[in-house]
C-alpha cells in the first residue's frame, strides 16, 4: 500500500514584491496530527507563506497540494473558502456583534441542532461554555483566543494555520494557552502550521521546525536537532535567547 500522502504539502513557493522573491522556493510538508512551526525572525516571509496556503494571496510560482491533490499552482486555484483551512491570527477577530455562540457557529453549515452540539463541544474542550452567551468584549484576551480556537476547529478544517497566535497574551497566560491549545489540536488531527518569531515557542509546540532566513528554509528537522545542532551562526544566535 502507497503510504498517506501529506496533509499539507507545498513545492517551491515564490512571491516577490517589487522584484525581490521574500518567499523563496520554500517547501514544506505537514502530516495529520502533527505541528509544524515555521520558525524565523520578523520580516522572513513567514506570514506571506502561510496567506498562499490560506489562499488569500497568489504565489508567483510553486504549487500546494491537500492531502496528494493540486489545489493551487499558477494557473489553478481553489479559492480559500473551499479549501478546508482553519485560520488563527494574533488579533483574535472575534465578530464584536455576535454572542460566543454564534462566532463559534458562524462557519457552520446543516441543521440548527447539530450545529449547536458542535458549538457546544468545542466550547466544552476550550473551557469556555459558560460563556456560551456572553459578548466578545466581555471577554479578557486568552478567553477570547480560546474562541477563536474553538471557531476556527468548528468545520473541522482538515488544516490549521496560526500566525503567531500568542504574542498578544501576557507571559503568564501563555504557557497554559500554548499546552491546552496543542492538546485540543491533537485531538482533531488536523495538520497545523504554526508561525511564530519565538524559539522557545517552537520547541514547546513543534513536532517539526523550519527555520526560515530571509525568504528561505534553511533547517528543518525535529525540535530537539535543529536546537543541538544549529545550522550556522546566525542560528546558534537566533536560538541563544531561549530561556
Ligand atoms: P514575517 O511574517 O516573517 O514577519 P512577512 O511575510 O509579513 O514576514 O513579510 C516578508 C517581507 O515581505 C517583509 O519585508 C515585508 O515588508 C514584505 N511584504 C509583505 N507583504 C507585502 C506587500 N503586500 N507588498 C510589499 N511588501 C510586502
Ligand atoms: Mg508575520
Amino acid at each position: 500500500m502507497e503510504p498517506a500522502p501529506p496533509r499539507l504539502e507545498i513545492r517551491n513557493l515564490v512571491r516577490r514584491f517589487g522584484g525581490q522573491a521574500v518567499v523563496d522556493h520554500v517547501s514544506l510538508r505537514v502530516m495529520p496530527g502533527q505541528v509544524t512551526c515555521l520558525l524565523g525572525p520578523s520580516g522572513c516571509g513567514k506570514s506571506t507563506t502561510l496567506r498562499m496556503i490560506a489562499g488569500v494571496e497568489m504565489q508567483d510560482e510553486g504549487e500546494i497540494y491537500v492531502d496528494g491533490q493540486l489545489i493551487c499552482d499558477t494557473v489553478f486555484r481553489v479559492p480559500p473558502e473551499r479549501r478546508a483551512i482553519g485560520l488563527m491570527f494574533q488579533d483574535f477577530a472575534l465578530f464584536p456583534h455576535l454572542s460566543v455562540a454564534e462566532n463559534v457557529s458562524f462557519g457552520l453549515k446543516g441543521p440548527k441542532e447539530a450545529r449547536r452540539a458542535r458549538v457546544e463541544e468545542l466550547l466544552e474542550r476550550v473551557g469556555m461554555v459558560r460563556f456560551i452567551d456572553g459578548y466578545p468584549h466581555e471577554l479578557s484576551g486568552g478567553e477570547q483566543q480560546r474562541v477563536a480556537l474553538a471557531r476556527a476547529l468548528a468545520p473541522r478544517p482538515r488544516i490549521m494555520l496560526m500566525d503567531e497566535p500568542f504574542s498578544g497574551l501576557d507571559n503568564r497566560l501563555r504557557d497554559d494557552i500554548r499546552d491546552q491549545t496543542l492538546e485540543i489540536l491533537k485531538q482533531e488531527d488536523a495538520a497545523v502550521l504554526l508561525v511564530t518569531h519565538e524559539p522557545d515557542e517552537a520547541m514547546r509546540m513543534a513536532d517539526e521546525i523550519a527555520l526560515m532566513r530571509a525568504g528561505r528554509i534553511v533547517q528543518q528537522g525535529a525540535p530537539y536537532n535543529i536546537y543541538n545542532a544549529p545550522v550556522d551562526r546566525q542560528a546558534v544566535a537566533f536560538f541563544s535567547d531561549i530561556n
